[in-house]
């Protein structure tokens, strides 16, 4: 349990000297957790009278007994609460005594307009509910639906608070004698759980086919399942937050087929295994990675593959391949029978990608999905417990050291967690990025990220934000005062904040919402020097931003641009982000390489005419905006050694480009720093230039791929420690996608604290546009106070 902001105890009003009356109002994420079971069976033990209650104040308790009892009482409360909740403030007043009461009970909640409890992410599957599914003697054996206080279902099936489950998709299942019995029991591990169900009374499993015609209900849809998954069909799985599309993971054709129909030819796929000693079996775990892939999150890991152990086409780009366990009841039985059907002659592994078509959103429902996926599977697992809200897969690579790890996509499991900011302010509202879109919400001092939403040039995806905009404004019931979008224009985000004429709305530069972001993670009120390494995001002059040396002030919510990295043209705009190759001719244009003097062996799959064609817009500075993106510079590296002409996902030249590396290779390129400009430019042509010259001479891609990334990290950190002796500063925050670099983010902070400067990174957010939102929200709140 969290235990910040407790009040000193209060003074108790005194009966007799002995026996006093309390109320306690608990707030933070303390509904739908078992909080109100566990202040009953606290109570009880210390035998005070009084009630608990789910007020919009928060948790309400009221309790009358012994001095000393009452004082054992709020301390428990701090240190023994159960294990999802999170307190952030406790209030307490002390009443006249009340000697009345003979009981401890706990009330219906209070509906209310204005609520202060936080609704709790979905949790992974407990122990105690695994062991029940798993005995045959047990009623809830082989059921998909079990859950407690401990684990199961929450912001996905919720639709508006108070947390009750007439509020939830499960009010449609009246629960049965032997249910009711454990929900109104106290001591019951299922007291007052709102999902509670059962074979009898809750939701139920079926397997259909493509044409929705149904062919087994209950275990025996499970059956069907893996029978077919064996035999090499493509499932879609009705999961928690949304669909997933499944098949074995051993599958060659099967895989490819699946490629095929989510035209997506490369990008790496997640599965899922049945349990550790599974996961071992196909990858080499860390602790770090052992600790994540258990718990009450069970995220994705990405975790680095043992070779051979699975086909290579599940993830071609990269050494790391994404797992994760079975974190619902259906997931569990689902893999248990599919390892008892494979019978230790295929490996009980499953591909589980998000299902949907490229760049749509998850899927919701039974009928959606239907239509929407029967070109895609081959067979259907469903239920009848209604996705409320969409909600993917988190993903994640824990780092080495104890610390945060490396958030790539933050969804189930942590939104809607707040983060936690230094100070409270005006109810603001940050509209996100286009690609990775969130939305941010300010409360108090709470800030909440949506999860991930998608690509909103996606009209579904669009749709969902739209939705989860208003979800959001209902489940935390606020208005924003004001609301911040990007300076760019033409942001699907952007557009919808003309929307809200009847309040003000600010435009946020990118950078300097990246950069906000990951300082107000930190808690960092002081200004600091910023580093953000991006895709492109537009500049207040109007040209490309993405590799920039920021000064920061978070108080204010100013920022100079202190430093770039060489302006370069980005040759067709965004084909060239799509189209690696152009980079690779941009910056040979750029160092006054004639591309067409030898044929660069590099750009054999690139036809001559369309490289003519981007060589003429070079050389006449033709639709090629200036930009000093640092994704484009590592695009230009990877296409210049052959690894990646044209990508088919963002971010995979660059993924590419990391994963070749010769570890043994320490010698950096150089990177060196013009600091008499201004703003000042760190020369990233000259290290371009050496990598160009080592290609010539044969070097291999490996060591010069090493070489590109230690001389980038290196160029950086020199560049911040420039502007930390004319500043005065030493914290470096670093944010932006290029971060997702495993090695450029370790190499960068190493560096910097070898220079005696302190990096801030990302702590709950991903370092990608995802977190953007929060520092627009943040802008934006600024600008209101
Ligand atoms: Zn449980
Ligand atoms: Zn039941
Ligand atoms: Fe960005």
């Amino acid at each position: 349990m969290n235990k910040q902001h407790f009040p000193q105890a209060p003074r108790i009003n005194e009966d007799e000297g002995h026996r006093s009356s309390l109320r306690l109002i608990v707030q933070g994420r303390v509904q739908g957790v078992g909080f109100r079971p566990f202040v009953y069976r606290l109570a009880k033990e210390l035998d005070l009278a009084g009630h608990v209650q789910n007020t919009p104040r928060g948790v309400e308790i009221e309790v009358h007994g012994q001095n000393a009892d009452l004082e054992r009482f709020q301390a428990s409360l701090r240190e023994k609460g159960p294990s999802l909740a999170r307190i952030t403030r406790i209030h307490a007043e002390g009443l006249a005594f009340d000697g009345r009461l003979q009981e401890f009970a706990i009330i219906r909640s209070e509906p209310g307009a204005e609520h202060s409890v936080l609704i709790s992410p979905d949790i992974a599957l407990c122990q105690a509910c695994r062991r029940e599914i798993s005995d045959p003697s047990d009623r809830r054996f082989a059921y998909p639906f079990t859950n407690c206080t401990d684990c199961g279902p929450r912001l996905t099936i919720t639709g508006n608070i108070p947390y009750d489950r007439r509020q939830t998709s499960m009010d449609c299942f009246p629960m049965c004698a032997a249910c009711r019995f454990e929900y109104e029991d106290p001591l019951d591990r299922r007291f007052h759980a709102q999902p509670n169900a059962c074979p009898d009374c809750g939701p139920h499993l079926w397997y259909a086919e493509a044409n929705g015609h149904t062919l087994a209900h209950g275990p025996g849809a499970l059956n069907s399942a893996a029978r077919a998954l064996l035999r090499g069909d493509i499932l879609a799985v009705k999961g928690l937050g949304g669909f997933h599309l499944a098949c074995a993971a051993d599958d060659e054709a099967a895989i490819s087929r699946l490629r095929q129909v989510k035209k997506r030819p490369h990008k790496p796929l997640a599965v899922m295994v049945p349990d550790l000693e599974a996961a071992r079996g196909i990858s080499r775990l860390r602790c770090e990675d052992e600790a994540w892939l258990q718990g009450t999150i069970q995220p994705i890991v990405l975790v680095a593959k043992r070779s051979g152990a699975l086909p290579e086409i599940l993830a071609p780009d990269t050494p790391l391949l994404g797992l994760m366990l079975p974190y619902t009841p259906l997931h569990v039985l689902l893999l248990d029978r599919y390892r008892q059907l494979a019978a230790g002659q295929r490996p009980p592994v499953l591909v589980m990608t998000s299902g949907n078509r490229a760049a749509e959103p998850l899927c919701l429902g039974n009928r959606e999905a239907l239509a929407s996926l029967s070109g895609l599977a081959d067979g259907f697992v469903l239920h009848n417990r209604d996705i409320l809200v969409r909600c993917d897969d988190s993903v994640l690579r824990p780092r080495k050291h104890p610390g945060p790890p490396l958030v790539f996509r933050r969804a189930r499991g942590l939104t809607p967690n707040p983060v936690f900011i230094a100070r409270a302010g005006p109810p603001a509202l940050g509209l996100g990025p286009e690609a990775k879109a969130t939305l941010c919400f300010l409360k108090g001092s709470e800030a909440y990220v949506s999860q991930h939403i998608g690509d909103l040039t996606n009209v579904e995806a669009f749709a969902f934000y739209r939705e989860l905009l208003a979800h959001f404004e209902r489940l935390l019931r606020i208005r924003p005062h004001i609301v911040a979008a990007d300076l760019h224009p033409d942001y699907m985000s952007t557009r919808l904040a003309a929307e809200y004429t009847d309040r003000p709305v600010v435009f946020v530069q990118h950078h300097l919402a990246h950069i906000l972001a990951v300082l107000a993670e930190n808690r960092s009120e002081e200004p600091a020097l910023g580093i953000a390494l991006d895709g492109t995001g537009l500049g207040e002059d109007g040209t490309l931003w993405g590799g920039e040396l920021l000064l920061v002030d978070p108080g204010q919510g100013t920022s100079s641009r202190l430093a770039h990295l060489a302006p370069v043209g980005l040759p067709g705009g965004s084909k060239a982000i799509e189209e690696p190759w152009r980079m690779a001719l941009s910056y040979l244009h750029a160092i006054g390489v004639d591309c067409f003097g030898e044929a660069e062996p590099a750009f054999a799959s690139t036809p001559e005419r369309s490289r003519l064609l981007v060589a003429q817009m070079l050389a006449g500075n033709c639709n090629c905006p200036s930009t000093t993106s640092c994704g484009r510079l590592f695009d230009a590296v990877s296409s210049l050694l052959g690894l990646c002409d044209v990508a088919s996902y963002e971010g995979q030249a660059a993924v590419r480009l990391e994963a070749i590396q010769e570890m043994r290779e320490s010698r950096p390129y150089p990177c060196p720093v013009e600091a008499s400009r201004d703003p000042a430019v760190l020369d990233s042509l000259t290290l371009f230039e050496a990598a160009f010259r080592d290609s010539r001479q044969g070097v291999a891609p490996g060591t010069i791929s090493r070489r590109f990334h230690l001389g980038l990290a290196r160029g950086l950190a020199e560049l911040a420690l420039a502007f930390s002796r004319r500043t005065g500063l030493d914290r470096v925050a670093l944010s932006g996608g290029v971060l997702q670099n495993e090695t450029l983010a370790q190499e960068l902070s190493l560096r910097l604290e070898q220079l005696g400067l302190t990096p801030l990174v990302h702590l709950e957010l991903p370092p990608n546009d995802a977190c953007i939102s929060l520092g627009q929200a943040l802008y934006a709140r600024l600008q209101a106070s």
